[in-house]
């Protein structure tokens, strides 16, 4: 899959990865929280993974 050299990723477990270069290779992707009030980066997630 070509990697898109924008969108940096290293979820592994995600279909759209690139593996081997450690990218997302879609377009464009939507970031979302699962917190009311998010502080820290762990607050925050890719919604456009799709497991393998
Ligand atoms: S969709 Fe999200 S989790 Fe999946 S490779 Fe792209 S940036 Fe990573």
């Amino acid at each position: 899959m070509e990697k898109n050299p924008s969108i940096k990723c290293s979820v592994q477990q995600c279909k759209f990865n690139n593996n081997s270069e450690k990218y997302c290779t879609l377009n464009a992707i939507e970031v979302g929280t699962h917190e009311s009030d998010p502080k820290m980066t762990e607050c925050t997630d890719c919604l456009s993974f799709e497991v393998k």
